[in-house]
Formats: C-alpha cells, sequence, structure tokens
C-alpha cells in the first residue's frame, strides 16, 4: 500500500501526463541554448508571471542564490525575513557563495516585515556600513504558516525600494498558491518586483525546477550565475516537460489542495489534544500543534502514524508538526489520515 505522505508537497510524485511528456521531449544542449522544450518552459513562465525572460534552474535554492548573484556583489546586503526560507534554509549560501551580508528582519505572524522596519534597515551612503542593495519577500510564507501575502503589500515595498534604488526579489516556491489563494492572478503579485523565483516541483508535481524570472538583463546575469554553480544541465528537456505539463494542468487545480487542507485542520481541531487554528490554514501547509497534556511523545506520534497507518507527517521541532496536501492527497485519504490521527490520540484522552 502507497503510504499517505502529507511531509512536503515536495513528495509529490510527476503524474502520468508528465512521464509520457517527459518521454516524447525534444531535446538538445540546454548550456548552449539549444533545448527547444526548456526554451518552450522558459518563455511560458516569463509569460505566466509577465517579465521578459525566465530561466530553467534545477532547484529553488540555486533559483534564489542565483537571483542573489545577480542581483548583488560582495559585500553588499540583502534585507530578508528572520524566517526566510532564504535565511534559515539553504546552508548560508547567500553569505558563503555570494558574500552577502544577510540583514534580518522579524517575519509577522502574517509572514511581512514590517515596512517602517524596512526602511529603517537600509542604510546610509557611508563606507562604514555595508551597501543596501535587495530586498527578498517570499509569498507564501513557508513558516509563517503557508500565508498568502497579499498584492497591497507588494506594491508598499516596491514603492519603499524605488525611493532608495534597491531591486526586490520574491521566493515565489509556492506563490501560484498564494495566488489561488488570494483569488488574484499571479502577474498581481509579481508586477511589483524585479525577479521572482518559483518551483515545479513542490504542488506542481514535476519531479524536479524551478524558474527564476525578471528583466532580459537580469536573464543574462542569472544564466551565468547558474553556470557557476554548476547548474548548466544538457538534456534539460526531459525534466522541463515535465514543467510545462506542471504549468499547463497543475496551477489551477492547486484550490484542491487548499480544501483537502482545510478539512485536514478541521478534522484535526476536533481531535481532543490537538492545537490547530483551522481559520490560520490559508494554503495547502498545515501547522499543528500537540498538547503537553497528551501523553504522547511526539516522536511516537510520527512513528505509530507511519508504521500502523502508513501515514507520514513532518515533525517541525518540539510539540510542532507540519501536514502538507498536494496532488496525490484526495478528500479521502485526508479522511483515512484523520481516522489515523483519532486512532492514535483518542485512546489516550
Ligand atoms: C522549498 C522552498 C525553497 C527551495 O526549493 P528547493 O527546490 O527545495 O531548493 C525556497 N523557498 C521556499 C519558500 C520554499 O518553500
Amino acid at each position: 500500500m502507497k503510504s499517505i505522505d502529507l511531509r512536503s508537497d515536495t513528495v509529490s510524485w510527476p503524474t502520468i501526463a508528465m512521464r509520457e511528456a517527459m518521454a516524447r521531449a525534444e531535446v538538445g544542449d540546454d548550456v548552449w541554448g539549444d533545448d527547444p522544450t526548456v526554451i518552450q518552459l522558459q518563455e511560458k513562465a516569463a509569460g505566466l508571471v509577465g517579465m521578459e525572460a525566465a530561466l530553467f534552474v534545477p532547484s529553488g535554492t540555486m533559483a534564489n542564490l542565483a537571483a542573489i548573484l545577480a542581483h548583488c556583489g560582495r559585500g553588499d546586503e540583502l534585507i530578508l525575513g528572520n524566517q526566510s526560507h532564504t535565511f534559515r534554509y539553504e546552508a548560508g549560501g547567500i553569505a558563503a557563495l555570494a558574500g552577502v551580508n544577510p540583514h534580518t528582519l522579524p517575519n509577522q505572524p502574517d509572514g511581512t516585515m514590517v515596512v517602517a522596519d524596512i526602511e529603517a534597515a537600509v542604510r546610509p551612503d557611508d563606507p562604514h556600513f555595508p551597501r543596501s542593495r535587495a530586498i527578498f519577500l517570499e509569498n507564501t510564507h513557508n513558516i509563517c504558516g503557508g500565508v498568502a501575502i497579499p498584492p497591497a503589500y507588494f506594491s508598499s515595498v516596491r514603492q519603499l525600494a524605488s525611493r532608495h534604488g534597491l531591486v526586490v526579489h520574491l521566493d515565489g516556491a509556492r506563490v501560484f498558491n498564494a495566488a489561488a489563494a488570494l483569488d488574484c492572478r499571479v502577474t498581481e503579485i509579481t508586477q511589483y518586483v524585479d525577479s521572482v523565483s518559483f518551483c515545479l516541483s513542490k504542488g506542481l508535481c514535476a519531479p524536479a525546477g524551478s524558474l527564476l524570472c525578471g528583466s532580459f538583463d537580469f536573464y543574462r546575469r542569472a544564466r551565468r550565475a547558474r553556470k557557476a554553480l554548476g547548474g548548466g544541465m544538457r538534456q534539460a528537456g526531459i525534466l522541463a516537460a515535465a514543467g510545462i505539463v506542471a504549468l499547463e494542468q497543475m496551477v489551477e487545480r492547486l484550490v484542491e489542495d487548499h480544501a483537502n487542507a482545510k478539512t485536514l485542520a478541521t478534522g484535526l481541531a476536533e481531535i481532543p489534544g490537538v492545537e490547530i487554528d483551522p481559520a490560520a490554514v490559508q494554503t495547502n501547509l498545515v501547522f499543528f500543534a500537540l498538547s503537553k497534556s497528551v501523553p504522547v511523545e511526539p516522536e511516537v506520534l510520527v512513528e505509530r502514524l507511519d508504521r500502523e497507518f502508513n501515514v507520514k507527517i513532518g515533525r517541525r521541532g518540539g510539540q510542532h508538526f507540519r501536514a502538507v496536501t498536494h496532488y496525490w492527497i484526495t478528500s479521502r485519504t485526508v479522511e483515512t489520515a484523520l481516522e489515523a490521527f483519532r486512532a492514535v490520540l483518542q485512546p489516550l484522552q
């Protein structure tokens, strides 16, 4: 029996349509710019987010690092959230490989940084200080609960950035989830940023790959950075073919994942000892905690769900967990997962 894998949307396998497209894909050497399928994916991606160009890269982490390398020089400063994926989960690459000084500001529960905090963080022109160069935003905001940040916030950050000559990059790993949750076109968000990265390999189900989008000039610099990082891939059309299917078939359906996440959150809230506010669940990420009063260790919950019920969830440290819905999690599998939670937790009450 296949497991009900709620650890992340990254675990989603490619769809049958993707595997067929991969088998049929026309390919070339993409380092030489010869792969027609990569070119097609890049053009489609750029069009979707309303940018001049897009670059296919192996991962979201590389997309963000290539963006920084394209925007910043060594010793420049990057303003980003202290709960941002780039600050917390990208192996310190911005400092180690780009030589960029991370200036972190507290992320608010809604995933934003306070605009006045950003303004105050911008350095005056003084040889003592690093040069403020870029602002990184994230939407949806992963650690802040998969929350979707509305376009109005991007508009205010854009105005501030333009006043100070800063560039704005959006880590939009799940930006299509954000647009789906806000019921807006993704361009309503991306129109305010200079560059945006998004993942094909999360809710969009492709096996691998991200797109880094921006102006033609940005694209040329990012392409050079990708080469330096070892991310130039040869017959990458095999992967790009799945990405095209992802953009054509998987974007509109993300609302189903959000509905399933809501059902999961509501069901969890009804189990005594589970701490969660279903109203806070906006997209496909469901964060919850186990009350200290429940006589089960967090690792035992994870272990029993997995071993006895084939349900996998993510641990977030302490009493905290994360469950993520995606294409392979249906409303039926959500019910099965909830039965497993009840079977483990209710006899303990
Ligand atoms: C997953 C994720 C990334 C990185 O993507 P990888 O493909 O795993 O390297 C970047 N930012 C956010 C917000 C993410 O959720």
